[in-house]
């Protein structure tokens, strides 16, 4: 198909100093969990990104030296020459595309514990590390300014012989040396602090270093977050941020913008909407001659042209956009539009790098595979024999399952207990915030609704007997889980003691509209962010609502998702108690005996129930009972998603698709995918 001519506009060449990008679909610098650690994987994620249409793809922030490292997550690094190899590889592997390569060499400052490398930090003041660790770095005086200097003039040098057409001077996200050299905590007495103009001293002079040495052939950007959202306190872009890009206007090639840190500027859909940053970054055009690129977690090319013809951005940057669809670019070229998997905005992929391992994405179950198990994201190996498959349950994991086996060409019937397709999704995408995780239900359905060789039926809980009446070659069990009301889970072993007479809900039942007689008490041994939002929830009808979790914060696994601060400040805000690192002991008709997880100390809360947020069963009766009647016609039965083990969502999607990718193939008795593995020095 043509691509529709209202989107022209996004394939215009954009001229960045020396350089042009051959179309607007900017990748901005992303982390990834992969970095130096994983190279071949961050290489080939990187080139499936320039297969898939995108105009410029950068790394993510690259260490310019061993003085300034952030093990053990695993970023780019650029210490010294050997380095240049790796980076060079996945300059040439984007440029076999026409499109250009970028790179974030970074100095962290108080941003780094240097773990690794043992060197004492250095920064703009003598101060703790921003990291909870128990270090501080040193103030940097004349000498370390001009070691800084040539540091970036150095890294720049590689980058270029590395073939970068992009280099960056990273000044945002509050992470680095020269942002806090922009911040208020700069608290210098000498030229490079006090007054803005001196504030901006140091990134002009590195601007002009490096200008000088790669500015020919290579074009430099700045990245910077023009409001720190923290008031009178920070930059905002009315005030000092604005003054940063009045100050500095036409010298770089290139402002990428946004909002700072780092949680802000990636905010997940629960707490801000595409396009979240607009308002903050528009000025920016106003102020600079040169090229401007932004984000907001754009997936709507009708929103782009917008951004564009409304002259707020020159370039449409996205990471998580491009994590969730590689081949977004590709896809609207192509006049189809309706084919993107749009990013829901959940930030499973920033877990990658607070866990240091390659990333992940709910909507992309390639994401990271690309490598190390060959995975494509657009396409699949066709199947090997006619064969036909029966999927049972349609949420995540057996909606991807029968999207990919249909890719695959095999012949899919998908039988579903209920009216809706979307399982655990359709009643999760109601919760207070989520409604943007429906587009993994979206996505999928419309894949399958193109699809000849995909059958749905509704209104079908199937039994043994019916599974076997289908006589399908194949079965997959993808039918799920529930939420356990015994309260076993990671603090009790033993289900928790309730009195006859009590009440113990489930968030499945909350979900499905029970609404408890107050006060009530949410117990979350879960920790991710269903015991936070069930108490929003129940919040929102008016009810007095207690959160009670055995650690010591409200959700606590969203820190790997940067939204456990907002998280547990919108609670606090809507008026829900919450009694952190305390365990449920005992459940009575009209009261909870509470234990305090250190001392064991007893102490009562009045509640008329308790909402049971603990661990969730795998539904997988159906399961066992065909497996006593494997053999005959029925080939395989199989679990996949939550039916094998409850996990999120993204894991359940991935487990859909590998089935669908494995059926057929040969088993693997080994480590099922290449690894990459250290070598051992020869000298
Ligand atoms: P997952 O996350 O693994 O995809 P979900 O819980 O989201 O699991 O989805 C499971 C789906 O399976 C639900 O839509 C549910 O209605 C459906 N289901 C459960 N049991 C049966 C059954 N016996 N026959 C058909 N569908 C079923
Ligand atoms: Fe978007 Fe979630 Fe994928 Fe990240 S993991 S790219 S936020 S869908």
């Amino acid at each position: 198909m043509a691509r529709d001519p209202r989107y022209d506009i996004l394939f215009e060449p954009v001229q960045i100093g020396p350089v042009t990008t051959k179309n607007r679909f900017y990748q901005v610098p992303h982390c990834n969990g992969m970095g130096h650690q994983y190279p071949s994987s961050w290489v080939e994620m990187r080139r499936i990104k320039a297969e898939g249409g995108w105009g410029v793809i950068n790394t993510e922030e690259v260490e310019i030296s061993h003085t300034s490292e952030l093990s053990p997550t695993p970023e780019g690094r650029l210490w010294d020459d050997r380095d240049i190899p790796l980076l060079a590889r996945m300059a040439d592997a984007v440029h076999n595309y026409g499109a250009l390569a970028g790179i974030e060499p970074a100095h962290l400052g108080g941003g780094a514990s240097n773990n690794y490398s043992r060197e004492i930090p250095m920064g703009v003041s003598a101060r703790p590390i921003d990291l909870l660790e128990p270090v501080q770095t040193r103030a940097m005086d004349k000498a370390d300014i001009k070691a800084f200097r040539k540091m970036h003039v150095d890294a720049a040098r590689r980058c270029k012989q590395a073939g970068y057409d992009i280099v960056y001077l990273y000044c945002g996200h509050d992470m680095t040396t020269f942002a806090h050299f922009l911040s208020r905590r700069n608290d210098r007495t000498d030229e490079y602090g006090g007054s803005l103009e001196n504030r901006v001293r140091l990134i002009r002079e590195v601007l002009q270093d490096t200008k000088e040495v790669i500015g020919d052939t290579c074009a430099v950007a700045i990245r910077f977050g023009v409001d720190e959202l923290k008031g009178p306190a920070g930059l905002t872009s009315g005030g000092e941020g604005r003054d940063v890009v009045e100050l500095l206007a036409d010298l770089p090639d290139l402002w990428d913008v946004n909002i700072s840190d780092w949680s802000k500027d990636s905010a997940t859909s629960r707490f801000e909407l595409e396009g979240f940053q607009d308002s903050y970054v528009k000025f920016v055009k106003q102020v600079t001659q040169k090229p401007v690129v932004g984000v907001g977690r754009y997936t709507s090319p009708d929103a782009m042209v917008s951004l564009i013809k409304s002259g707020q951005l020159d370039l449409i940057g996205a990471a998580r956009p491009s994590i969730a669809d590689p081949f977004l670019p590709n896809k609207i070229d192509e006049g189809r539009v309706e084919d993107i998997r749009e990013c829901i905005g959940c930030n499973i992929c920033v877990t990658g790098d607070f866990l240091a391992t390659p990333m992940r994405c709910t909507q992309n179950p390639t994401m990271g595979e690309e490598w190390r198990r060959g995975w494509h994201p657009e396409r699949i190996a066709p199947k090997k024999r006619d064969e036909s498959v029966l999927v049972i349950g349609a949420g995540p994991s057996g909606l991807e399952a029968s999207r990919a086996l249909a890719q695959r060409g095999l012949s899919v019937t998908l039988a579903e207990a209920t009216t809706k397709l979307g399982g655990r999704v359709a009643n999760e995408s109601q919760l207070p915030g989520l409604s943007q995780w429906k587009r993994v239900t979206d996505y999928r359905e419309y894949q399958i609704s193109q699809m000849a060789n995909v059958q749905v039926f509704f209104d079908s809980k199937l039994t043994a007997e019916d599974v076997m009446e289908v006589g399908a070659d194949h079965v997959v069990i993808a039918t799920g889980s529930t939420w356990a009301r015994h309260g076993i889970g990671r603090h009790n072993h033993l289900p928790i003691p309730a009195t006859t007479g009590s009440t113990v809900l489930t968030p499945d039942e909350i979900m499905a509209g029970t609404i408890p007689e107050g006060p009530v008490i949410v117990f979350d041994d879960d920790h991710y962010y269903m015991g936070g939002i069930l108490a929003e929830k129940l919040r929102g009808y008016g009810l007095d609502v207690t959160y009670v979790t055995p650690v010591a914060d409200v959700s606590h696994w969203t820190h790997n998702t940067m939204e456990q601060v907002r998280i547990q400040t919108r609670l606090m805000q809507l008026g829900v108690k919450i009694v952190p690192l305390h365990n449920l002991a005992k459940i009575h008709s009209d009261h909870v005996d509470l234990t305090c997880i250190y001392t064991e100390q007893v102490k009562t809360l009045p509640c008329s129930a308790v909402v049971m947020v603990t661990m969730r069963d795998a539904k997988d009766d159906l399961y066992h009972s065909l497996t006593r009647r494997l053999g005959g016609p029925l080939a395989s039965v199989t679990r996949i998603g939550d039916c094998y083990s409850p996990g999120t969502i993204a894991a359940a999607i991935y487990s859909g698709h590998r089935y669908a990718r494995e059926l057929g193939e040969p088993i693997c008795d080994g480590v099922p995918f290449r690894r990459e593995l250290p070598a051992l020095a020869t000298d």
